[in-house]
């Protein structure tokens, strides 16, 4: 998108962060820079489909993100969370990460069937976060209108995990 220089300037690198080996793209100074926010969250607006009615946004830096481009869209926001956050009894999901495994819950009756639906998240690398909420979405019988990203990193193929979501993303890498 035109605004990959604004994301790309402010973004920093972390070299070795969580993990050895890996680049972490931290985007607090870009949440923290208000011209900076506003721009790409009006920016962001303009890539998603028409008639979301729902953004779920995935733990931690998909609520920061995907609350304002909701508010901005005219829907409404619903968390998918870390486990053991939600109350009642939240729809559920383990999946696989590179090391060990990992659950996300959406609270019961958060969407309702054919809602129209995008996934949010700051960031797609392997695709294991992303595929595992769509999976936890669809139960939900929604009508999934996409998932968006603030960053891509293409080269690690996230993008075939998704397979038959319009997906677009800010800032795509290689
Ligand atoms: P994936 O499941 O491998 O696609 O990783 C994506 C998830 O991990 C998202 O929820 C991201 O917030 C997080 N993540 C992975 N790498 C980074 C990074 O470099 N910066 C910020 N978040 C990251």
């Amino acid at each position: 998108g035109c605004l990959d220089d604004l994301v790309r300037t402010h973004i920093a690198l972390h070299p070795d962060f969580p993990n050895p080996g890996v680049l972490f793209r931290d985007i607090t100074p870009l949440l923290a820079d208000a011209a900076a926010l506003r721009a790409v969250i009006r920016h962001w607006t303009t890539l998603l489909p028409e008639g979301i009615e729902y953004v779920v946004g995935t733990e931690a830096r998909g609520f920061v993100l995907g609350a304002p481009l909701a508010y901005e869209l005219g829907a409404g926001f619903v968390p998918a969370r870390k486990a053991g956050k939600l109350p009642g009894t939240p729809a559920g999901l383990s999946y696989d990460l590179e090391y060990g495994s990992a659950r996300i819950e959406i609270p019961e009756h958060a969407l309702p069937a054919g809602g129209r639906t995008l996934l949010v998240d700051d960031l797609l690398a392997t695709g294991g976060t992303a595929a595992a909420t769509l999976e936890l979405t669809r139960r939900f019988d929604v009508e999934l209108l996409g998932a968006s990203f603030l960053i891509e990193l293409a080269g690690l193929g996230g993008r075939e995990k998704l397979p038959g979501v319009p997906l677009t993303a800010v800032w795509t890498l290689d």
